[in-house]
């Protein structure tokens, strides 16, 4: 007899065509994406993937983004190579390698690699490099067996009849140029931390932390006498990953006479 147990199983095994990792995407896209950039970067992501899908000559795509710690990076990619709807999506990520020597990183990374090269259409997102690599910034040190798989595995085109997007993700470019891995990227995108008031603005309007209209806006100004949005006398700006803003955000939520003194002060700690 078929229980539906065995019937929910079996579903669960036809539904991975070809492996589109769900569970994994729906955990990094589980909070959205919130519009505050000036800039529509999903549409940037969108013209990558319809390069893939249409153009003949280059069957290989691979994008570097790269922005400040908690900019948005992985949430980003996972949201560009989910929207592409190819067939085959899988997510190389530091944190399904916990634990696992180099030599068993890049058996698995080879393998997410050569099992993207049977389907047609295929995107997959290399997380965080940096820490793929094993990268510190003290020394520096890094597992060299590691990039020198990666530089040829971003390099390497797909067989015949086979595209592939790679989407990778960095905090630390510069040790991208270090290490050569730069140059293997056809382009790159930034992904910026918040620092305009109109960006901050869009977020507490999104994440509806004021009751009214009238309190986001006063709010906002207070957040602006406190210096957000200006740049000082060295020229930089007060700026915050969307991460970290979220994080705030709630923080700020679970005291509700406060919101807008508990955000404020929460925002004055940033480093200029
Ligand atoms: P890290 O440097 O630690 O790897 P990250 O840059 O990869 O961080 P994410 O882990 O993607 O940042 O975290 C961004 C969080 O902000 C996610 O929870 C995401 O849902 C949310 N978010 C809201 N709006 C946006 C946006 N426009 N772009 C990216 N992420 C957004
Ligand atoms: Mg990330």
């Amino acid at each position: 007899r078929v229980n539906r147990e065995d019937f929910l199983s079996a579903l669960e095994e036809v539904h991975p065509a070809f492996g589109v990792a769900e569970e994994e995407l729906q955990q990094v896209i589980q909070n959205g994406i919130i519009h505050f950039h000036p800039v529509e970067l999903l549409r940037d992501g969108a013209l990558f993937v319809e390069q893939v899908r249409t153009s003949t000559r280059t069957p290989l795509v691979s994008v570097l983004l790269h922005g400040p710690p908690g900019s948005g990076k992985t949430a980003m990619a996972a949201t560009i190579a989910q929207a592409s709807q190819f067939p085959f999506i899988k997510l190389v990520s530091p944190e399904s390698m916990i634990g696992m020597s180099p030599t068993q990183k890049i058996a698995a990374i080879n393998k997410i690699f050569t099992d993207s090269y049977k389907s047609p259409l295929s995107v997959v997102v290399v997380d965080n490099i940096e820490r793929l690599l094993e990268w510190v910034p003290i020394g520096p040190n890094f597992s060299n067996a590691v990039l020198q798989a990666l530089l040829v595995l971003l390099g390497r085109r797909p067989p015949k009849g086979r595209r592939l997007l790679i989407i990778a993700t960095t905090s630390i470019k510069p040790m991208l140029a270090e290490t050569q891995l730069l140059e293997v990227f056809d382009a790159d995108l930034r992904i910026p931390p918040v620092s305009s008031l109109e960006s901050l603005d869009i977020v507490l309007r999104e994440v509806e932390l004021f009751p009214t209209e009238e309190e986001r806006r006063r709010a906002v100004m207070q957040i602006e006498e406190a210096g957000f949005g200006k740049t000082n006398n060295y020229g930089t700006q007060m700026e915050i990953g969307i991460k970290k803003l979220l994080t705030y955000i709630e923080m700020a939520r679970q005291e509700p006479e406060f919101v807008a003194e508990r955000l404020t002060s929460a925002l004055m700690g940033l480093k200029m």
